[in-house]
């Protein structure tokens, strides 16, 4: 191993945005929940059930927002029309839906801002000099603006997040197609690459993508649950992997 904690011939860092560069996950959680708990007791009446922290691991984290949507709907049986990309938020539609959560998000982001993990940043900035190639991999649609609100853009080598997911017709996680672009882009192979990640449907796409080392980054106490979905080490912050730091 390395001194930043990595197999000797790793030679590029693919990196997760919420919840393993900024403080975001929980902002994700808590806007997913107050959307979800809104639509169900309205549907569900006295049947209400809400929306809980092990419904946000298993079908909503990490995936992109339709595909989160989707996930944690068929778990209820609740089977809704896509609709498209722009419909309004009270469009009763998986899109509908998935645009009520993201101005939650945004609303939540604009008053309270946004907050790096200072251990992954240094981490960030001990890889680069090391001379390994990073990259960010992200799910979300909204991932440029969170970076250019932490100043942390020019930190990354290449950029996968939803807007260029979309463009490029890629699915999301937990499919490795995203962490394979990346990889493809930075002109190293998958083999040779570090995953970073907090998320389980992440770990997913970690593992079936076949990347040289899977970090899992433990936020919320899921240490057992990252190792269970293909992690090779779980970390509570990025300082413990080593670096100069
Ligand atoms: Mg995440």
């Amino acid at each position: 191993m390395t001194e930043l904690g990595l197999p000797e011939d790793i030679q590029a860092c693919l990196f997760d945005l919420d919840g393993v560069v900024t403080r975001t996950a929980v902002v994700h959680a808590a806007a997913w929940k107050e959307m979800f708990d809104a639509f169900l007791r309205e549907r569900e009446g006295a049947h209400f059930r809400p929306f809980g922290d092990s419904d946000y691991d298993e079908y909503v984290d990490g995936r992109p927002r339709a595909d989160g949507v989707r996930t944690f709907l068929a778990s209820r049986g609740i089977d809704l029309p896509d609709g498209t990309a722009d419909d309004p938020p009270d469009a009763p539609t998986v899109h509908g839906l998935g645009n009520r959560k993201n101005d939650l998000v945004l609303e939540r982001i604009r008053t309270d801002g946004v907050e790096a993990y200072d251990g992954t940043l240094r981490y960030i900035a001990d890889v680069r000099a090391k001379g390994l190639r990073t990259a960010i991999v992200s799910s979300s649609a909204n991932c440029r603006d969170v970076l250019r609100a932490i100043d942390a853009e020019d930190l990354f080598d290449v950029r996968i997040d939803g807007v260029v997911a979309a463009e490029r017709k890629l699915p999301g996680k937990p499919r490795p197609d995203t962490f394979l672009t990346a990889a493809r882009d930075l002109g190293v192979e998958a083999a040779r690459c570090a995953v970073f990640e907090d998320a389980l449907a992440g770990m997913d796409a970690g593992r079936s993508g076949h990347f040289g080392y899977v970090v899992g980054v433990d936020r919320v106490g899921q240490t057992d649950a990252l190792y269970a979905h293909g992690a090779d080490v779980v970390v509570k912050d990025l300082a413990e992997l080593g670096g100069t730091q």
